[in-house]
């Protein structure tokens, strides 16, 4: 580790080299107050119910006591930042507690607002309400829909003001401060790597390289430099499922950087996400992206194989030669095309094969975006057709899911009937009857989704000091393939108020 001079400015912002943390001590809050508890994860903790109503879990997860025998940490990463290297950044507002496990699982867990780090450059370390219900409800959330992704056991307030710009409008406001214990069997990134790769320290490289094959990867055998690319490569498999789950429901990361990029392959940093509302592939949830666009929906696994590619660099002091790792980054493609089809098929209901597939889930891509269609409406809805019935006899399907219904016509309403058409001949190959194919289908394409006003009904509400929509989403949320007869109304398009707006991520 890296240790100052002096134990008491152990926070001190600062560059570190020859290390991968710097030991760190939360920062004491005004007034802590556990807002909500995911009780799975606290089961998985191994955590009773008992204590975690005692001060000392409140204490303990909002920063203000340390557990004993334990030494809060903060990473140090690096990280390329819409495609520019951006030197060191590290875990600024992210404190890593401690390790846990539990029912022979190994939780890392980390408070994420718990204040300054040596790595929190010219921010102050914190987190605000808004940001931290978003992220507590969507990885949760994200869990439930069968995404990997790092998970939360809490969301709390600190009792404490936090300045922050007001989105929209540029001016500042006081908002109140928030921390959520978030857990992960790791969070080491890419940009774990990237940094020593950085600095030339091949030799806390390799350190690191080595822990994390030991401890996440065992299966590879004892490190070396065949087992390093063999890494590489299921860090790369592992991303791409990671990405065509996310296209799979409609998940848009937003800050695809490769400090964000889990080397385990897991949905980290929920910031600036969104949901996608009408399907596009053009969307972004992130303003501060808006002009390249470039962590777009339908851009993601582009990018992933964009940050594999700067991973490989980051390894490639310990491999020392390029062409297993090139063959490795140019399977990728062939590799996420295959899983992407099956993926798509499984939305559409399609278990056989048949060599019309690709056209027919390409036709549908661009159909979609004719007039603007609500992604999770669309494919919940898909699984009622009848498959010897006319399309012209069932467009409530589809139409359900276009925002303006009038927009079902001309061209259009010929698109759809097209697709359709092909769609239902299709189905004739499948050996599944309508009911089983509706079971099938409905395992895959979620009904209930944390749409981007969900999140800001609850942020709305939780500013007024009503908690109640927090755990209301949260319990909705457990269950997203499940029809939830008292829950209706979460199945529903957008409202016109709410379009495209989103919350930030700071
Ligand atoms: P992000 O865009 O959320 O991935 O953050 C990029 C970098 O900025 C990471 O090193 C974060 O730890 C850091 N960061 C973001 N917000 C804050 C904050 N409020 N205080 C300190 N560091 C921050
Ligand atoms: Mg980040
Ligand atoms: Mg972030």
């Amino acid at each position: 580790t890296s240790l100052p001079a002096d134990p008491d400015k152990e926070n001190t912002r600062r560059q570190v080299i020859n290390a991968c943390y710097s030991t760190v001590t939360p920062k004491k809050t005004a007034q802590p107050q556990i807002l909500h508890l995911s009780d799975e994860m606290r089961e998985n903790l191994g955590i009773s119910e008992e204590e975690s109503k005692s001060e000392e879990f409140r204490d303990v997860f909002t920063g203000n006591k340390i557990y004993s025998g334990t030494q809060p940490y903060a990473m140090c990463y690096g990280g390329h930042q819409f495609g520019h290297w951006a030197g060191q950044l590290g875990d600024g507002r992210a404190t890593n507690l401690f390790e846990v496990t539990h029912l022979d699982k190994l939780w890392a867990v980390q408070l994420k607002g718990a204040g300054e780090t040596p790595y929190s450059r010219s921010a102050d370390g914190l987190a605000v309400l808004r940001s931290s219900i978003r992220e507590y409800l969507m990885s949760e959330a994200m869990f439930h829909l069968g995404v990997p992704t790092t998970r939360a056991l809490s969301l709390a307030l600190s009792g404490d003001q936090v300045m922050r710009d007001v989105m929209y409008d540029g001016n500042s406001a006081y908002e109140k401060g928030a921390i959520v214990t978030r857990v992960s069997p790791s969070f080491i990134r890419f940009g774990n790597f990237e940094i020593l790769a950085a600095n030339n320290d091949v030799v806390t490289l390799q350190k690191l390289a080595d822990y994390t094959i030991e401890n996440f990867y065992p299966h590879l055998g004892t490190p070396n430099k065949k087992v390093y690319l063999e890494f590489f490569k299921e860090v790369g498999e592992r991303s791409l499922d990671m990405v065509i789950e996310w296209l799979r429901v409609g998940f848009v990361h937003g800050v695809m950087n490769t400090d964000n990029m889990s080397i385990l392959g897991l949905t980290i940093d929920y910031g600036p996400y969104g949901w996608l509302e009408g399907f596009d592939f053009g969307w972004t949830p992130n303003t501060t992206d808006r002009e390249h666009k470039r962590y777009r929906f339908g851009n993601q696994a582009e990018i992933i194989a964009w940050n594999l590619y700067k991973l490989a660099n980051a390894l490639y002091p310990l491999i020392g030669e390029a062409e297993g790792l090139q063959n490795a980054l140019e399977s990728f493609s062939a590799i996420y095309h295959q899983k992407y089809e099956k993926m798509m098929k499984s939305k559409l209901g399609l278990f056989e094969t048949d060599t019309n597939d690709k056209e027919l889930i390409d036709q549908l891509n661009k159909t979609l975006h004719l007039v603007e269609t609500d992604m999770t409406i669309f494919f919940r809805n898909l699984a009622n057709i009848e498959k010897d019935k006319p399309f012209i006899q069932q467009t409530d399907i589809i139409l359900d899911a276009f925002y303006h219904k009038e927009e079902f016509d001309g061209k259009v309403k010929e698109e759809w009937q097209n697709w359709f058409d092909k769609y239902l001949a299709r189905l004739e190959k499948e050996t599944h009857s309508d009911q089983q194919r509706k079971e099938k289908m409905n395992q895959i394409n979620p009904k209930y989704v944390l749409r981007n006003y969900m999140a800001q009904l609850a942020i709305d509400e939780a500013d007024k000091g009503n908690y109640e929509l927090i755990d209301e989403l949260f319990q909705l949320l457990k269950k997203p393939y499940d029809e939830q007869e008292d829950a209706e109304k979460w199945f529903a398009k957008r409202p016109d108020w709410a379009r495209h707006k989103v919350g930030c991520s700071m």
